[in-house]
């Protein structure tokens, strides 16, 4: 498909002054696809009982420091939907984390889990903390007061968390030894994934959310192709964060052949334009804490990794890290995104103009919530399946999604006229519908499914 003859141009769009506030993003990418949702206007009213959040829960989490001060943190859980299962979403810690961040991320953990087709809803948590600063014993208490003050708001067949910015395996011991502490004699694995492999975790979930990512690229190319960019082997790739999701992408593309040229973490970025060694940077991180002061690399400003020449841009850190000041920069033939909501819906709108295909976060990484459903199940059946029964089923899972996002996409412009039609009678004073993105095509499938629930359900009482 021609990208560039479709999209609206740019131009037009830059001046206007961006709204970056995550929530109003993701209200705004869902009515970017309301309009291509037939089901959602069987009932007046429906799309908004979709939107809301359920339940969101704010707790003050009163703290002792090691140094013997008393610290109050804030923490957040918001279960957005459950219609077609229990809540699923992971725990920032970050210091911009709020009620809205956290609404935002729950939002999009429903459509990924409807988008992959597995059977639970959104949620998402995080406590307004700096665990950069923080000693691990200090993080722990945090943990586990939050996880004490939440109660009954998780479970495992409720709600149930997994790692995200700045929590790992160790913290899901933490926080399954909290809840187990709180509800003896049963069977609590599945409250929480992302668990360290001796604590009931899946094999293939450290890694997955990147895997999901290299496989979702690789299927879309296959599908679409790129001029110039067949597969990863000897693709170039640039990656903002070194975290979970970024280091484990570099590590696997290395690995397929691809040369990482930049990487990046919160205190800045290197390049290489002949392909940085991943292990020795990974090294270099672990050691120093960073991956900057790399020896023999380019230093770079953490967010000048975006704008390096490359075949795929993997940004992999937070939201909101192409705006319009970048996007006309980004020089990738494909975005692919390992973090939430890392493109703003006016770059979205000039990358898509530019014919950089974006793919977008709650397919391109939705191999983290897939592998940790895995894990969920396991630890229901008190099971461990082998790796490659994971990989297999994760690629299965994330090559169904990719099929079903290109081909939605291909409809939704084939049917753009009847749509633009639809648009002007209801809404005559709002101007031309976009162009249906990847993203569109995925919330289309996403929010579809979620509608399709809610109806099947019924609102009760
Ligand atoms: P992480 O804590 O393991 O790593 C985060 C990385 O981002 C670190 O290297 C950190 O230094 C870097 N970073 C932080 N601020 C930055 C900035 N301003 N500029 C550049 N780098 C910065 O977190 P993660 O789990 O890898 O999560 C990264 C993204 O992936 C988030 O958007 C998260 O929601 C998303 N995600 C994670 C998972 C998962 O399973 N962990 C699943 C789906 C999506």
């Amino acid at each position: 498909m021609d990208e560039t003859e479709r999209c609206d141009s740019p131009e037009a769009q830059t001046e206007t002054e961006e709204d970056l506030n995550p929530y109003h993003v993701s209200r705004r990418q869902f009515e970017e696809a309301i309009p291509f949702i037939d089901e959602i206007r069987t009932y007046e009213g429906l799309a908004d009982v979709i939107f809301t959040p359920e339940r969101s829960v704010s707790v003050s989490l009163p703290v002792t420091m090691d140094d013997g001060r008393f610290e109050v943190f804030r923490g957040y859980r918001v279960l957005h939907d459950h219609s077609r299962g229990p809540g699923k979403g992971g725990i920032r810690y970050h210091p911009s984390v709020g009620l809205d961040e956290v609404t935002a991320l729950a939002t999009w953990m429903t459509w990924k889990c409807a988008l992959l087709g597995i059977p639970f809803g959104g949620a998402k948590g995080g406590v307004a903390c700096d665990p950069r600063i923080m000693s691990r014993s200090e993080k722990k208490r945090i943990t586990r007061r939050f996880i004490a003050s939440l109660g009954d708001s998780i479970g495992p067949h409720t709600d149930i968390p997994a790692p995200d910015v700045y929590t790992d395996a160790a913290t899901m011991a933490w926080v399954y030894d909290t809840y187990d502490m709180m509800h003896p004699g049963h069977n609590n694995l599945p409250v929480v994934t992302g668990k360290p492999l001796d604590l009931g975790g899946s094999l293939g979930r450290a890694s997955a959310t990147a895997q999901g990512a290299v496989y979702v690229a690789q299927r879309f190319l296959d599908l679409m192709g790129i001029p110039g960019l067949i597969d990863m082997n000897g693709s170039r790739v640039a990656i903002q964060g070194f975290g979970n999701a970024g280091r484990n992408a570099a590590e696997i593309l290395a690995k397929a052949g691809a040369q990482i040229v930049a990487v990046s973490d919160s205190r800045g970025g290197i390049a290489a334009a002949d392909g940085l060694d991943v292990h020795g940077v990974g090294a270099h991180k672990d050691e120093t804490g960073s991956v900057t002061g790399f020896p023999g690399a380019k230093p770079l400003e953490s967010r000048e990794v975006l704008e390096v020449p490359c075949d795929i841009l993997i940004p992999a850190a937070l939201e909101n890290q192409i705006t319009t000041a970048n996007a006309g920069r980004i020089d990738a033939k494909l975005v692919v995104e390992a973090a939430n909501g890392p493109t703003s819906p006016l770059a979205d709108q000039i990358l898509c103009s530019r014919g950089i295909p974006v793919l977008p976060d709650i397919l391109a990484n939705a191999g983290g919530v897939v592998v940790s459903y895995f894990e969920w199940v396991q630890n229901l059946d008190n099971e461990q399946w082998p790796e490659h029964e994971v990989q297999e089923k994760l690629k299965a899972k994330m090559y169904r999604a990719t099929d079903e996002v290109v081909a939605k996409r291909i409809s939704l412009i084939e049917q753009l006229p009847r749509y633009q039609e639809m648009w002007r009678e209801a809404r005559p004073d709002d101007g031309e519908l976009p162009t249906p993105t990847l993203r569109t095509a995925a919330y289309v499938n996403a929010i579809g499914r979620v509608t399709q629930a809610t109806i099947l359900r019924g609102i009760w009482p």
